[in-house]
């Protein structure tokens, strides 16, 4: 009777720390699946950070918007809430709306245009006539009584970064054609427009040093007309109102992590992640609203099933990508114990496509195969899904960072197996098109493809959590 009761008691403590058995977890993997195909709200999450909140550049009062919000949002699943400081700027930018028109003899064509963020905006609609820049100091002389008060087009074709208003060169004057009282620059920009930030002024910017003349960003269509215009000293006009505005106050940025602690291995990890920052002359809802979602929806989907792996797995929405992934270097660099006990990490930083297969290298097959049974046995999913070997030789890692925030992670030999993402319903997406342009919006991102990403981001991750090793990085990297 005594020993029974000791078998008893030790039995319910092995349990209890043991976690959920393999049943349990088959089980709260059916009720994913069924949750993702029946209930998923992924696309909730993204129309909050695309069309409620908004395009989120470091720096912004969106992005510390989006970062309360997703907190909150992890807290209230029950996840270990981190918000981990990464660093501050000593100024932040907003942005407000923009408009532009040509007032001449015709009806007064709207223009297309942008600006790149912490850039200057106007002192509301501000009118004048346009000139060609001038080429030589010959030129700036014989103009210097026509410049201020006057818009100028500049040559070349944008590249998304602004023009450098802090030097002259032998051909260029815009510093002095600032200095001078210019009401701002235009440059040709190819369509849709690609929008970069003022990388220059962003090391140095403070609240007494401030760009100061606009920079235009115009559609190369009415850049020509324009351009003909102005060649043959036509008389009309040019209005631009432009809304940037700056803050004194700095702002901190921060990564947002949520813990679903391990059960059995709480220092092994599984990380799934996205970017929360974005450029915000469009909605940031490719990139990486796109990526931010699908994590955020993969955590509610396991805390809401009742998931309790056996690993940690971590739901990272990293801050600074765009700037140079500010915040997974942070994080790699402060968490360095952690890099050799994660299993892998599952970044979505690319279209809004459709995670419809996996490619592993031959060491991780079985496992992969095993952990991805639910889905890729599943009649019902959005698309089907497929575990692939890989056949081609491993790549080296990455140096000194590279084109998301996987690459911090690679460095250090972490595994970075990603999704294949396709377009099986083809809906003839086109990264180009919204590459850091005006276009990267909401209607871009197909609901089926990241619901089914979503679903299927959270199964893998649970059944890597649980598989009974980490997994082998034999052949992930070439080196
Ligand atoms: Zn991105």
């Amino acid at each position: 009777m005594k020993h029974c009761t000791i078998i008893l008691i030790v039995l319910s403590v092995s349990l209890a720390t043991a976690g959920p058995s393999r049943a349990q977890n088959g089980k709260v993997t059916g009720k994913i699946i069924e949750t993702g195909l029946n209930d998923n709200r992924v696309m909730e999450h993204l129309d909050v950070l695309s069309n409620t909140i908004g395009g989120r550049p470091v720096g912004s009062h969106a992005l510390e918007d989006a970062e309360m919000w997703a907190a909150d949002l992890m807290r209230s699943w029950g996840l270990e809430v981190t918000v981990e400081e990464v660093g501050e700027l000593k100024t932040g930018f907003n942005r407000g709306p923009w408009f532009g028109r040509m007032l001449d003899d015709s009806d007064g064509m709207s223009l297309h245009f942008t600006t790149p963020s912490y850039t200057a905006g106007t002192k509301g609609p501000q009118t004048g006539r346009v000139y060609m820049e001038p080429r030589s100091r010959k030129d700036l002389d014989r103009m210097k009584g026509v410049l201020p008060g006057a818009w100028v087009l500049v040559g070349g074709r944008s590249t998304g970064w602004p023009v450098d208003q802090t030097r002259d060169t032998d051909t260029t004057f815009y510093k002095t054609m600032a200095e001078m009282g210019v009401l701002g620059f235009i440059q040709s920009a190819r369509t849709p427009i690609t929008t970069l930030y003022d990388r220059k002024h962003l090391e140095e910017l403070s609240f007494t040093n401030l760009p100061k003349v606009p920079d235009i960003k115009l559609d190369e269509h009415q850049y020509e007309t324009i351009k003909e215009k102005v060649l043959e000293k036509r008389i009309f006009f040019l209005e631009f109102d432009i809304r940037n505005h700056f803050s004194p106050k700095p702002v901190k940025y921060h990564n947002i992590i949520g813990a679903l602690k391990g059960t059995k291995h709480p220092d092994e990890y599984v990380i799934i992640s996205g970017h929360l920052d974005a450029f915000d002359v469009a909605t940031g809802s490719v990139d990486d609203g796109n990526g931010s979602s699908v994590t955020l929806e993969a955590a509610r989907l396991l805390t809401s099933c009742g998931a309790r792996p056996e690993r940690t797995i971590l739901f990272c929405l990293w801050t600074g990508e765009e700037f140079g992934l500010w915040g997974s270097k942070y994080y790699v660099e402060h968490h360095m114990e952690q890099m050799s006990k994660i299993s892998n990490l599952f970044n979505r930083d690319g279209g809004p496509l459709a995670a419809t297969s996996v490619t592993v290298p031959e060491a991780m097959y079985d496992d992969f195969v095993q952990v991805c049974k639910p889905l890729t046995s599943e009649p019902d999913l959005f698309f089907p899904f497929t575990v692939n070997k890989r056949t081609d030789p491993p790549s080296p890692r990455p140096k000194n960072g590279g084109h998301s925030d996987y690459a911090y992670f690679a460095e250090q030999g972490v595994p970075t197996i990603s999704f294949r993402e396709t377009d099986p319903a083809g809906r003839y997406f086109d990264y180009r098109e919204i590459w850091h342009t005006e276009r990267d919006l909401f209607y871009q991102c197909p609901a089926e493809y990241l619901r089914q990403s979503a679903l299927v981001t959270a199964v893998t991750a649970f059944g890597i959590a649980n598989l009974p090793h980490l997994l082998s990085r034999e052949g992930a990297y070439a080196d």
